[in-house]
């Protein structure tokens, strides 16, 4: 089964050794990305879900994708999908 893994808490596919946040002994995250999770913590700890979307959408929009990718980020990038993610369901 080969599948892209996706952060578990906004989403983000987790691609390159970068994109992977680290546990408390500095090890890669099997399930977080590093935007969300470092040393073992979140790193936006009391966010709530509106605001965490809110902030992620903003992330991938102000990335450098084409108009293309854009539109389908925000397509897809819904609450729906983000509240399937491991930290929000
Ligand atoms: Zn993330």
């Amino acid at each position: 089964m080969a599948k892209t893994n996706l952060c578990q808490s906004c989403g983000m596919p987790l691609k390159g050794a970068n994109d992977f946040g680290t546990e408390k002994d500095g090890t890669p995250s099997e399930k977080f990305c590093h935007h969300c999770y470092q040393n073992g913590e979140w790193v936006e700890k009391d966010v709530s879900f509106d605001e965490f979307y809110a902030h992620s959408l903003k992330r991938f929009q102000d990335s450098d994708m084409n108009k293309i990718e854009k539109f389908f980020l925000n397509k897809m990038y819904t609450k729906k999908f983000l509240k399937k993610l491991e930290r929000w369901s």
